[in-house]
Protein backbone atom coordinates (compact mmCIF):
# COMPACT_ATOMS: atom_id res chain seq x y z
CA UNK A 1 0.00 0.00 0.00
CA UNK A 2 1.11 3.42 -1.20
CA UNK A 3 -0.66 5.53 1.38
CA UNK A 4 -2.31 3.94 4.89
CA UNK A 5 -2.60 7.78 6.24
CA UNK A 6 -6.82 7.47 6.26
CA UNK A 7 -8.71 10.61 5.98
CA UNK A 8 -12.48 11.10 7.18
CA UNK A 9 -15.74 13.23 7.52
CA UNK A 10 -16.21 12.57 10.45
CA UNK A 11 -17.96 15.86 12.35
CA UNK A 12 -20.16 16.17 8.86
CA UNK A 13 -23.43 14.36 9.33
CA UNK A 14 -24.95 13.41 5.80
CA UNK A 15 -24.55 11.16 3.05
CA UNK A 16 -21.22 10.06 1.87
CA UNK A 17 -19.66 7.86 -0.56
CA UNK A 18 -17.06 5.24 0.12
CA UNK A 19 -15.24 2.76 -1.90
CA UNK A 20 -16.95 0.03 -2.85
CA UNK A 21 -14.13 -2.52 -1.77
CA UNK A 22 -12.58 -1.43 0.92
CA UNK A 23 -15.44 0.97 1.91
CA UNK A 24 -13.00 4.22 2.50
CA UNK A 25 -14.63 7.61 2.65
CA UNK A 26 -14.15 9.24 -0.80
CA UNK A 27 -16.87 11.60 -1.23
CA UNK A 28 -19.75 13.69 0.22
CA UNK A 29 -23.05 13.84 -1.72
CA UNK A 30 -22.57 17.55 -2.00
CA UNK A 31 -19.18 17.46 -3.55
CA UNK A 32 -21.24 15.73 -6.76
CA UNK A 33 -21.33 18.44 -9.42
CA UNK A 34 -23.22 16.94 -12.19
CA UNK A 35 -24.36 12.86 -12.53
CA UNK A 36 -25.13 13.10 -15.52
CA UNK A 37 -21.42 11.79 -16.91
CA UNK A 38 -19.99 9.03 -18.44
CA UNK A 39 -17.24 6.45 -16.86
CA UNK A 40 -15.58 3.88 -19.03
CA UNK A 41 -17.43 1.45 -17.02
CA UNK A 42 -21.16 3.22 -16.79
CA UNK A 43 -22.54 6.33 -15.47
CA UNK A 44 -20.09 8.36 -13.35
CA UNK A 45 -20.47 11.50 -11.32
CA UNK A 46 -18.53 14.70 -11.67
CA UNK A 47 -17.07 15.41 -8.75
CA UNK A 48 -15.48 18.77 -6.37
CA UNK A 49 -13.38 16.74 -3.79
CA UNK A 50 -12.41 13.20 -3.30
CA UNK A 51 -10.61 11.92 -0.02
CA UNK A 52 -8.24 8.73 0.26
CA UNK A 53 -7.25 8.44 -3.27
CA UNK A 54 -4.05 8.95 -5.04
CA UNK A 55 -3.02 10.22 -8.68
CA UNK A 56 -1.72 7.98 -11.10
CA UNK A 57 0.61 9.60 -14.46
CA UNK A 58 -1.08 12.24 -16.30
CA UNK A 59 -1.57 11.70 -20.08
CA UNK A 60 -3.27 13.49 -22.77
CA UNK A 61 -6.82 11.69 -23.64
CA UNK A 62 -9.37 12.43 -26.43
CA UNK A 63 -12.76 12.10 -24.83
CA UNK A 64 -16.56 12.93 -26.24
CA UNK A 65 -16.14 15.90 -24.92
CA UNK A 66 -12.82 17.14 -26.92
CA UNK A 67 -8.71 16.63 -25.69
CA UNK A 68 -8.23 16.96 -22.12
CA UNK A 69 -5.37 16.30 -19.94
CA UNK A 70 -6.22 13.64 -17.44
CA UNK A 71 -4.76 11.31 -14.75
CA UNK A 72 -6.61 8.10 -12.86
CA UNK A 73 -7.19 7.79 -9.79
CA UNK A 74 -7.16 5.31 -7.25
CA UNK A 75 -8.11 4.52 -3.57
CA UNK A 76 -5.52 5.02 -1.83
CA UNK A 77 -6.16 2.08 0.69
CA UNK A 78 -7.16 -1.00 -1.95
CA UNK A 79 -5.52 0.87 -5.07
CA UNK A 80 -8.83 0.04 -6.91
CA UNK A 81 -9.44 2.28 -9.86
CA UNK A 82 -12.42 4.86 -9.30
CA UNK A 83 -11.94 7.14 -12.08
CA UNK A 84 -10.01 10.00 -13.25
CA UNK A 85 -8.96 13.48 -12.51
CA UNK A 86 -9.28 16.46 -15.09
CA UNK A 87 -5.93 18.36 -15.45
CA UNK A 88 -6.21 20.44 -18.45
CA UNK A 89 -9.26 20.72 -20.51
CA UNK A 90 -8.31 22.10 -24.18
CA UNK A 91 -11.25 23.51 -25.17
CA UNK A 92 -12.88 26.78 -23.24
CA UNK A 93 -16.16 25.27 -22.91
CA UNK A 94 -14.61 22.14 -20.88
CA UNK A 95 -12.58 24.54 -18.55
CA UNK A 96 -14.90 23.79 -15.67
CA UNK A 97 -13.87 20.68 -15.09
CA UNK A 98 -10.29 21.36 -14.71
CA UNK A 99 -9.49 20.18 -10.97
CA UNK A 100 -12.96 18.37 -10.86
CA UNK A 101 -12.76 13.95 -10.56
CA UNK A 102 -14.82 11.56 -12.36
CA UNK A 103 -15.35 9.31 -10.09
CA UNK A 104 -17.63 5.82 -11.01
CA UNK A 105 -20.53 4.60 -10.12
CA UNK A 106 -20.09 1.40 -10.30
CA UNK A 107 -17.32 1.77 -8.11
CA UNK A 108 -18.59 3.49 -5.07
CA UNK A 109 -21.35 2.94 -2.43
CA UNK A 110 -23.32 5.50 -0.52
CA UNK A 111 -23.31 5.07 3.50
CA UNK A 112 -24.63 7.79 5.77
CA UNK A 113 -22.94 8.68 8.95
CA UNK A 114 -24.09 10.91 11.90
CA UNK A 115 -21.91 13.18 13.58
CA UNK A 116 -20.54 11.63 17.42
ZN1 LIG B 1 -10.80 1.09 -1.59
Amino acid sequence: MRNKRYQNYFKQDGRIYTCSICHSQLLRHDDIVSRAFQGRHGPAYLVDHVINIYIGAKEERMLMTGMHTVADIYCSICEMKLGWKYLHAFEESQKYKEGRCIVEKARISKEVVFDF
